[in-house]
């Protein structure tokens, strides 16, 4: 019998523990969606008609007297200091339910000119670094069975990641999620040039070496002296290798999701994407979108794990032109230099990073799974990896 056909009939049971699990974070997911457009901000009063504030999203209200009451008690400066993202289901930055974590923890955050930028990690509970589903090499191996198995185990809440495809490994490909949006008071748009953001190392040599390494069939990363004359890697955003496009999609637009799954994605883009391949979006005062781009770290074998990764970056960069004039988007989309100059800086938290991922830098996966998820699951994934073992020692007898 071939390996693949003994994969199968011992990976049956796991998926339906999988559906079950996904079951439950839609149904948190839809709970949780209930009770924020419901509740009132500022009295905590439920209803069904509130109001939000029409530029952060992220506040309602019962009526105007709540909002202004709120607005100068509180508000004020949190939605000025970007202090809470819109809420978007595809963007919970707090844990929810019985979840210990959040299913969008930030890692990064930052504004500028009244752009908000808050940045997380899309990648597998085994926290392993993945390709986006749209454009991968498909390999069969012995580790992308192994991560199938995790994968089938550990996957949860990420439901947008049905495709099969998902679950295959890139080499080393960080991918980070970014929801961006415009509070501008002026009422002007802004321009997100996507394609031009840019993971930046920190000044350590080793952080810098590690990231440096280039990998087959990736874009080069290139060096810089910046402000306080320190050096740093800085890495573009990576292209794919079947059409040399940037590897990026838009998950979310103003609350409409889209898919990297469906056959044809974008077949219907929101008319504020000027260009896909380059990632220029236009926001308006109040708009949001939740892009997810990659990054290539190491070289395919030296980083494995994302927080490895995030150790070894201190920035991302989000170049917006804000306010936008309506001009050209060519003048602004010209090179790395330029786009460092228009960038909404995110910080890496590095306590944040330690925290989310405290588990598997203390060597086990099984009890990220644990901690992350439930107990239950943690078994299945232990279970899933003895079999994994079991087979690999006696394919090799
Ligand atoms: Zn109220
Ligand atoms: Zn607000």
């Amino acid at each position: 019998m071939s390996q693949s056909l003994r994969l199968n009939t011992t990976r049956r049971p796991m998926i339906s523990r999988e559906q079950r699990r996904q079951q439950e974070v839609l149904r948190l997911l839809r709970l949780h969606k209930r009770t924020v457009k419901c509740q009132c901000t500022y009295c905590g009063a439920t209803g069904s008609n509130m109001r939000r504030c029409s530029l952060c999203k992220s506040v309602r209200y019962c009526d105007e007297r709540c909002q202004r009451a709120d607005y100068i008690a509180r508000h004020r400066s949190e939605c000025t200091n970007f202090k809470v993202p819109p809420f978007t289901t595809t963007f919970i930055t707090q844990p929810i339910g019985s979840l210990k974590y959040a299913l969008a923890t930030v890692f990064a955050r930052g504004y500028r000119d009244g752009v908000g930028c808050w940045i997380s990690i899309r990648g597998t509970r085994k926290a392993s670094l993945v390709g986006l589903a749209s454009s991968l090499s498909m390999r069969q191996s012995e580790e992308s069975a192994r991560s199938k198995i995790l994968m089938a185990a550990a996957l949860g809440g990420h439901h947008a990641h049905k495709d099969e495809h998902a679950s295959w490994h890139g080499p080393c490909l960080l991918t980070v999620q970014v929801l961006l949006q415009n509070r501008r008071k002026d009422g002007r748009p802004v321009l997100v040039l996507a394609a031009r953001s840019q993971a930046i190392s920190s000044p350590h040599e080793s952080s810098m070496r590690l990231l440096m390494q280039k990998q087959r069939d990736c874009d080069a990363p290139s060096t810089y002296v910046d402000e306080d004359c320190r050096e740093r890697a800085s890495l573009q955003v990576a292209s794919s290798n079947w059409d040399g496009k940037p590897r990026m999609y838009m998950a979310n637009f103003d609350g409409a999701e889209y898919s990297p799954c469906q056959p044809k994605p974008y077949q219907h883009p929101p008319r504020s994407v000027l260009d896909a391949n380059r990632g220029l979006v236009v926001l308006h005062p109040g708009q949001f979108a939740v892009l997810h781009f990659q990054f290539c770290v190491g070289d395919g074998s030296t980083i494995k794990t994302e927080w490895q990764a995030l150790r070894c970056l201190e920035r991302f960069l989000v170049p917006c032109v804000s306010p936008w004039d309506g001009q050209d988007a060519a003048n602004y989309d010209e090179d790395a230099t330029a786009a460092r100059l228009h960038a909404v800086q995110c910080a890496i938290d590095a306590q944040a990073v330690d925290d989310y991922y405290r588990d598997i830098i203390d060597g086990n996966e099984a009890a990220f799974v644990a901690s992350h998820h439930s107990n239950a699951q943690a078994t299945v994934c232990t279970r899933g990896l003895g079999r994994v073992a079991q087979q690999d020692r006696r394919a090799r007898a």
